[in-house]
């Protein structure tokens, strides 16, 4: 009833604005473009990586490098400059949310300068992410609260990577990710010795992308209405790991993902079983009880999705050599996730 009424008003020539008209999904676009919307209109909205590459390159999933590389989010292409030709979009957040970190140290990163805001959506925390801006709004700093649609920064091209990226491919990478551990930090220094984390926690790797089209789409006028905790859940499986741990971060960071298993509830849980999907989103968590797990292996591999490995190979997480296995790619996720 009330989406029909703001349409009569849009109707009467009122300025109704698109957020407005769509609150189907608790995430908005987090600039001006919102070509996503118009079927064809693709290559408005993504900025691929060359000019005579296909819109997907700008796309979430194993789109990079033939297939082989994933790109964990969505390069939305700039629509204003300034004379130079640099970008000049405001970029917004794309919930309400409270600012947890930000980088202005572009030579830092691959990600350049950056932002990540906690958001709390269906009581599922979410981090996004916006990348390459060229500039923060004055003001922000971590545990500043925002709203949704507000200024935080501008777009930009900054970036550490030896490509640069070029003036006619501007764009923010946007990211909307699980985080994977609270002890990330000392993950990396005993996993990764002699390499350097400047961003502690709030390193890519420690945050899972999913993917932003789908959250956006939602948005759409008329589309049904958007469940993160649903999106979350339904997840297409990679592929099932058993861990012999019981007591890591993720398990509190995320307690809806977490099923009921009366057995495990009854004789004690020994470990978890867990659902991964191509990107290594853990996404059900169920518990076993010792009696039901074989084996004494930390981390197992259970089952393998085929079909969906070989949708989405990139990650690497599992490998076909007679039988399935996990990777070291795929052991070192897991073991990151139940550090
Ligand atoms: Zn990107």
């Amino acid at each position: 009833m009330i989406l029909v009424a703001v349409r009569r008003l849009a109707l009467a020539g009122l300025l109704v604005s698109g957020a407005k008209l769509a609150a189907q999904s608790p995430f908005q676009f987090p600039t001006a473009n919102h070509a996503l919307f118009e079927p064809g209109k693709e290559l408005q909205f993504f900025a691929p990586t060359a000019p005579d590459r296909s819109w997907t390159t700008g796309s979430f999933g194993c789109v990079r490098t033939d297939g082989w590389q994933m790109h964990e989010g969505l390069d939305i292409r700039s629509l204003q400059h300034d004379r130079r030709g640099e970008p000049t979009d405001p970029v917004m957040a794309t919930a309400d949310g409270t600012v947890m970190y930000f980088s202005t140290k572009a030579s830092l990163s691959n990600y350049g300068k950056y932002i990540v805001i906690r958001h709390v959506v269906d009581g599922v925390e979410i981090y996004s992410l916006y990348a390459h801006l060229s500039e923060i709004a004055p003001g922000l700093a971590p545990g500043k609260t925002v709203r949704a649609g507000e200024v935080i920064a501008t777009m930009g091209r900054t970036s550490n990577t030896s490509e640069r990226i070029g003036q006619e491919r501007a764009h923010v990478h946007f990211e909307l990710n699980v985080l994977v551990n609270d002890n990330f930090s000392a993950w990396f220094k005993k996993n990764l010795p002699g390499e350097r984390n400047d961003h502690g926690v709030w390193n890519g790797q420690n945050l899972n992308g999913l993917d932003p089209r789908d959250i956006l789409l939602a948005e759409r006028p008329g589309a049904k209405k958007f469940s993160l905790l649903e999106f979350l859940r339904g997840q297409t499986e990679l592929c099932r790991v058993l861990v012999r741990a019981t007591d890591f971060p993720y398990l509190k960071r995320y307690p809806a993902l977490v099923l009921k298993n009366p057995k495990a509830e009854k004789e004690g849980v020994a470990g978890y079983e867990i659902a991964l999907n191509y990107n290594g989103v853990a996404f059900a968590l169920l518990p076993r009880a010792a009696s039901e797990i074989k084996g004494a292996a930390k981390i197992q591999l259970v089952s393998v999705n085929e079909a969906e490995y070989h949708a989405h190979p990139c990650r690497k997480l599992v490998v076909q050599h007679g039988r399935w296995q996990l990777t070291d790619k795929g052991l070192r996720e897991v073991g990151m996730l139940i550090y």
